[in-house]
């Protein structure tokens, strides 16, 4: 099982996930794959992102990325400590390998990716006794709509075609 599967879902929690669904919401608009992040710390949002990779032709632009790219250049600070990291999607390993050397004290995805995820469901890299830094992993907030906007974006773009590659990485829980 996924670690912190089992956590109780807050108030606080949803909120934060319901700000980064609606920054997924914004990628799926421009046709990139609908997945959104956000960076908390102390109650305030320090930064958002929102999936840009096919836009700006990057393949680091994750939203999760951009999220802690803005929040370093707004505090000055590459460490960000203490900040929780909203996303809608289980982070892969790269967006897990920045967490991990910004700091971040504290993840909360809404749904799984077993394909790919880097936070309990292919890999575990935020809770590793090999790296110096380990990130306490709330999952599955908001999990159905974060799940199901991933869902019908591929079902769109793939044309209704039966369950693919693509579509795989999406099942939610
Ligand atoms: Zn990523």
């Amino acid at each position: 099982m996924m670690a912190g599967a089992n956590e109780p879902e807050n108030a606080r929690d949803r909120y934060w996930m319901s700000r980064a669904l609606e920054l997924a919401r914004r990628a799926g608009a421009a046709s990139e794959v609908p997945v959104g992040a956000v960076l908390v710390r102390n109650g305030e949002m320090l930064s958002e992102g929102w999936n840009q990779s096919i836009g700006v032709c990057d393949p680091t632009a994750h939203a999760e990325m951009l999220a802690l790219r803005a929040a370093a250049a707004a505090s000055g600070n590459y460490r960000l400590a203490a900040c929780t990291l909203y996303a809608t999607l289980e982070p892969c390993s790269m967006c897990a390998g920045a967490m991990i050397h910004a700091r971040v004290a504290r993840l909360v995805f809404g749904a799984a990716d077993p394909r790919a995820g880097a936070a309990g469901s292919v890999f575990n890299l935020l809770q590793t006794d090999v790296l110096n830094h380990r990130i306490q992993i709330s999952s599955g907030v908001l999990a159905e709509e974060c799940g199901s906007l991933l869902r019908e974006f591929f079902r769109v773009r793939r044309g209704n075609k039966p369950v693919g590659v693509a579509t795989a990485l999406l099942t939610v829980g």
